[in-house]
């Protein structure tokens, strides 16, 4: 069951509802949405429905969800959130570019992938500190080194920054540079670092499984919401199938059908669905046509060196054919391509 308060409730509003749910045995999660705050229940259904909850201060409806998961279920929330990253939305109507390298390798390599991704219209800048790898003996990420240059190139370029986060003990410190947390694929169900991120209020980028239903992607997402973050983007980024031309398979269908179950918005990252930089574009136009709310691609000034995922960066030729796709497609289905913030963005 979910409590959804007005925009007008008091904290001391929301604080009777939570007593109300606690003084029946249950446990309430307080979530602060850009437009409204909701208050998720766990414990027993028809004790809740014997405290007439809906006559309480503040409170506007309270609704019983189908789904499992109950915050980020669009029965919940009709209307699609945007979430703000830095001053850049995420959300209908726009068209979100985020790129940059998959890892942070130097202060120049950074600076140039950053200014390339930014002539190719790029909001956001994406790059790796901490590199979650399959191989131990692969590079592992510059770590807080590498956040430092993600925030000197922020302070260069102005564009706010992503970057994963791979342990719920780093939440803290990574949040402290970044503008939006990552959270990647092999962790997509870490639930104790997903705790972790739901506690912060910064907003999150969060990928698919690579084996991961759309169910237990959203159940991944609620975990966020559940401990009080709903700035959660969703970033579908290719899932494991028997076919092996393409580093993964991306779902494409995934866009429309998150679209139908949630109120989140939802991104592309067709890098590490291909796996080959010639399928970038075409995956970034399939993701446009099916509605995405914005895509994230790898870009490196140098692919041939790089320290990670060198196959599938975008080089300046593959970033002119992005910029016109994403100039030009998303009006056809009423967005228009997100500019980069004018002001620099704040954090650190
Ligand atoms: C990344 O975006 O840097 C990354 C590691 O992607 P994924 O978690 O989707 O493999
Ligand atoms: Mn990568």
């Amino acid at each position: 069951m979910v409590v959804v308060m007005g925009t007008e409730a008091a904290p001391q509003d929301v604080a009777g509802v939570v007593a109300a749910v606690e003084g029946a045995g249950g446990a309430a999660f307080v979530s602060r949405g850009e437009t409204r705050t909701i208050v998720g229940l766990v414990g027993d259904i028809a004790r809740f429905q014997s405290l007439n909850l809906a006559a309480l201060p503040g409170v506007v409806e309270v609704l019983r969800i189908s789904k499992p998961y109950k915050l980020v279920s669009r029965e919940n929330h009709p209307q699609t959130s945007t979430i703000v990253v830095g001053g850049v939305p995420i959300g209908p109507g726009t068209f979100t570019l985020v790129a940059g390298p998959c890892a942070v390798e130097t202060p120049e390599q950074t600076l140039e992938a950053a200014l390339m991704a930014k002539k190719a219209g790029a909001a956001l800048l994406r790059g790796g500190a901490y590199k979650p790898r399959t191989s131990p003996y692969a590079f592992q990420g510059l770590g807080e080194r590498g956040l430092r240059i993600l925030a000197d190139v922020r302070a260069e370029t102005g564009l706010p920054v992503v970057t994963e986060v791979v342990e719920a003990d780093d939440v803290e410190l990574v949040a402290s540079y970044a503008d939006m947390l990552q959270v990647g694929t092999r962790n997509a169900q870490n639930f104790s670092l997903l705790q972790a991120i739901g506690a912060t209020d910064k907003p999150v980028l969060l990928k698919r499984g690579l084996q991961s239903t759309l169910e237990e992607w959203l159940m991944a997402a609620e975990y966020v919401a559940q401990r009080g973050n709903l700035n959660i983007v969703l970033c579908e980024r290719g899932i494991r199938t028997f076919e092996n031309a393409t580093r993964n398979t991306l779902d494409v269908s995934a866009v429309p059908m998150l679209h139908s179950l949630s109120h989140l918005p939802v991104v592309v990252d067709p890098s590490h669905a291909a796996g080959l930089r010639g399928l970038v574009v075409p995956l970034a136009r399939a993701a446009m046509g099916a509605g995405a709310d914005g895509v994230m691609v790898d870009v490196h000034p140098h692919p041939e060196s790089a320290l990670c995922d060198g196959p599938q960066a975008l080089v300046e030729a593959d970033l002119l054919e992005l910029a016109a796709a994403a100039r030009d497609f998303p009006p056809l289905l009423g967005r228009v391509l997100t500019e980069p913030p004018q002001r620099l963005p704040t954090t650190r």
